[in-house]
């Protein structure tokens, strides 16, 4: 089969592999019909290996038919077009006794840790898959997994339908939580980005305000829109320096922020101010396959957002110039889709 292997930075390759195995027991093996990519695929070709154990087939957004089925994979049949969570947990840590699968003491990520979906077939538990309604079309399913993270960052973040909300960050995962927040009805729902073009997919996605903050400050943008209080979740999904900071700016007393984006380095944050407003700080991670992927299909289905964030199509050959290079490079619209 050809499948995208990634050796290291700069290095990914379009190389011919060997189908994999038959199934084991609990695992399907999956005929790859879309798989996505995003700015974890990017970053590793750029700056990595940073989670990803390579040599490894990447991709870890990914639809397909099922073309045959572990013993113990009860509930699929071979046919079913399904997609599959990133995250393969152990089931029986305290974490994943909890509900909490996606900080399993064993956790390996499809795509970075084991072989992943962007290629003709790959292999994956029974577990993390969900079926796909037929409303919900191939390019659309492949970003099941993407917002699946950013429905769990929604979660996190506490927001309340009537709740205003900002987002700082609205490409990649923050086009996501954009759609997320504006099905959890948030309002008013606060766009930010220094893009004119993702803030226009972003009023598509529910903001009700866009603003570009390379014109104005981020934090008097907030509270403009909220009568001077702020916001009652700020979400940090750009991963910049200044991120942190301005979200807690912007955040209302007794509000929430939420912080999706990695940083590079450690950064200073006025915890005074953090106390005496009493502003909760929270983290996000991934997913939960039983709670999130289940309300991503649902939402995929019942919505035009994959319509709103898809950039283009791309052929497996194609991945590095047409899909990672892009990504890395920021000329990215939205979210590419690779047909293997
Ligand atoms: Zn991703
Ligand atoms: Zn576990």
């Amino acid at each position: 089969m050809r499948a995208a292997v990634y050796h290291g930075p700069g290095d990914v390759r379009i190389e011919s592999l060997p189908d994999p195995p038959p199934a084991r027991s609990g695992d399907l093996i999956i005929e790859v019909a879309r798989a996505a990519i995003c700015g974890t695929d990017s970053s590793e070709w750029v700056h990595g290996p940073l989670l990803a154990r390579p040599p490894v087939v990447l991709g870890h957004e990914f639809v397909g038919r099922v073309v045959e089925v572990g013993s113990e994979a009860g509930g699929f049949s071979v046919g079913d077009r399904v997609v599959s969570g990133a995250g393969i947990s152990c089931g029986r840590c305290e974490w994943c006794l909890t509900g909490r699968t996606n900080l399993c003491a064993s956790y390996e990520t499809l795509g970075l840790h084991l072989d992943g979906g962007l290629a003709e077939y790959v292999r994956s538990p029974g577990f993390v898959c969900r079926r796909v309604p037929d409303g919900v079309g191939d390019d659309a399913a492949a970003m099941a997994q993407p917002l699946a993270v950013a429905l769990h960052a929604v979660r996190r973040s506490g927001l309340e339908p009537g709740q205003a909300c900002a987002v700082i960050g609205v490409g990649g995962i923050g086009a996501f939580i954009v759609a997320g927040a504006a099905a959890r009805g948030a309002a008013p729902l606060i766009a930010l980005d220094i893009d004119d073009a993702r803030l226009a997919t972003a009023r598509r996605l529910g903001a009700t305000v866009t603003v570009n903050v390379r014109e104005r400050s981020l934090p008097d943008a907030i509270l403009e829109q909220t009568d001077g209080e702020g916001a009652h979740v700020v979400i940090e999904a750009s991963g910049t320096a200044g991120g942190p900071a301005a979200a807690l700016r912007a955040a209302r007393r007794g509000g929430r922020v939420l912080i999706v984006g990695l940083q590079s380095a450690p950064r200073e944050l006025d915890l005074f101010s953090f106390t005496v407003r009493e502003v909760d700080l929270v983290t996000t991670l991934a997913h939960v396959c039983d709670a999130d992927l289940p309300h991503a299909l649902a939402l995929l289905d019942s919505s035009d957002l994959a319509e709103a964030v898809l950039d283009r199509v791309i052929a497996l050959e194609d991945l590095v110039a047409d899909g990672i290079r892009p990504l890395a490079e920021g000329s990215a619209r939205g979210k590419i889709v690779v047909a293997p």
